[in-house]
């Protein structure tokens, strides 16, 4: 299929699927596959050179695996995509794809916290050392690269405080010195926002988050350009990450609706960002569709759309007040993994992840994702909430 002209809605319905190969059914087929066999010494031999293009090993991929690559590639604008385990497993294998030891990365100050982790434990026991930088830094970004630099890591928006990054001065910076650029994606997702269009080399993604979006599995997805991908599929290969077909399946299926999911998460955070912002508890909303949150002209720049996922400062009130909140809600869930059709909410604590920039917005912070109920009673939700606060300052 000539995928590449056509819009996000359209790309979400048919890309990575070709019912002609398949008896007409229209889902890929999930294959369970270790062995492969092949019919003659010659094709047992030359499948060594080909173990990306075509099916020579299970752990290298099955149909299942190259649909949903594809799908993904198609929404990217990217030449090819790579599957891996789990969000954290693209982060790793990407940021692995470009360097050694003895080489300097550049990381978001607002990254999520597994990735500054693993830059500050794994990368720097491997003798790379990282420098974070203010999230909201653009063009400045050149001052900070060295001659040792190879990656500049960025996330738009960032985990837990959504600062929007302007990508194009950053990706502008970071080209005229040969340094290659990686962006987590996944708050947006391709849905909403596509990095390689700005230059980026790797789009990042939690596949687990909204593309599979029923909180059911664990998948991560790398959307690369030629180049990139040829930096980061031998480490995916070498490091033996390998996807189940039915993960695989779940985000395939996910991706065909995820344009109404999406649009729908939008909405329902817009109104209850709109919501809290009147409240007399809260202090600030942070969501990059308010004209008021740092980096908005970007996110309006550069995304179509914003997803179910944002966050709230509330005044200055002690910790019983805030656990009496949180320990009372009905529909709102307290867990970590977002991006399911139900609504969660989260005390977030941003300053400690933060070393280049501070947090301190003069108030707890939490995180509020969006789920598809209905509106109204995840406002009476919230109220009732506010009510236990207010009662237990
Ligand atoms: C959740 C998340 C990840 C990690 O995804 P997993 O699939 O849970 O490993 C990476 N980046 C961001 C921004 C996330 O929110």
């Amino acid at each position: 299929m000539k995928t590449r002209s056509k819009k996000q809605a359209t790309l979400l319905a048919h890309a990575g699927r070709d019912p002609a190969r398949q008896h007409g059914i229209v889902n890929p087929g999930v294959w369970h596959a270790s062995t492969i066999i092949f019919p003659t010494v010659a094709e047992l031999e030359a499948s060594a050179g080909k173990r990306f293009e075509s099916i020579t090993y299970g752990r290298h991929g099955t149909p299942t695996t190259f649909a949903f690559e594809e799908a993904v590639a198609a929404l990217e604008g990217a030449a090819r995509a790579i599957a891996v385990p789990s969000g954290l497993a693209a982060i790793t294998a990407a940021l692995l794809g470009y360097v050694r030891t003895g080489d300097h990365v550049l990381m978001a100050d607002h990254v999520y916290g597994p990735a500054r982790g693993f830059a500050t434990s794994f990368l720097k026991r491997m003798g790379v050392e990282t420098t974070f930088y203010d999230p909201m830094i653009g063009a400045g970004i050149a001052d900070f690269i060295r001659d040792n630099t190879r990656v500049v890591y960025m996330e738009s928006p960032g985990s837990l405080t959504f600062e929007v990054q302007d990508v194009p001065a950053i990706v502008a910076a970071a080209k005229a010195r040969g340094v290659a650029t990686l962006l987590d994606n996944t708050w947006a997702s391709p849905v909403f926002f596509q990095p390689l269009k700005l230059g980026v080399d790797a789009s990042i993604i939690a596949a687990t988050k909204y593309i599979v979006g029923h909180s059911d599995a664990m998948l991560g997805v790398i959307a690369c350009t030629e180049e990139s991908w040829k930096r980061i599929r031998p480490v995916v290969a070498e490091l033996g990450f390998s996807v189940g077909p039915d993960d695989l399946y779940l985000g395939l299926r996910g991706l065909r609706t995820a344009m109404v999911r999406m649009r729908h998460h939008e909405r329902q955070a817009l109104a209850l960002a709109q919501w809290l912002e009147k409240r007399p508890e809260v202090r600030r909303v942070l969501h990059p569709a308010l004209p008021s949150h740092p980096g908005h002209a970007f996110w309006k720049r550069d995304f179509t759309g914003s997803s179910g996922l944002f966050g709230v400062v509330l005044e200055e009130v002690p910790k019983r007040a805030v656990d009496a909140m949180l320990d009372g809600m009905e529909l709102f869930g307290m867990g970590y993994s977002w991006g399911g059709f139900e609504s969660l909410i989260l005390p977030t604590h941003p300053e400690k992840l933060r070393t280049a920039t501070t947090w301190a917005p003069g108030g707890p912070t939490l995180r509020i994702h969006a789920g598809l109920e209905d509106l109204d009673d995840l406002i009476a939700d919230l109220e009732a909430g506010l009510a236990r606060l207010d009662a237990a300052r």
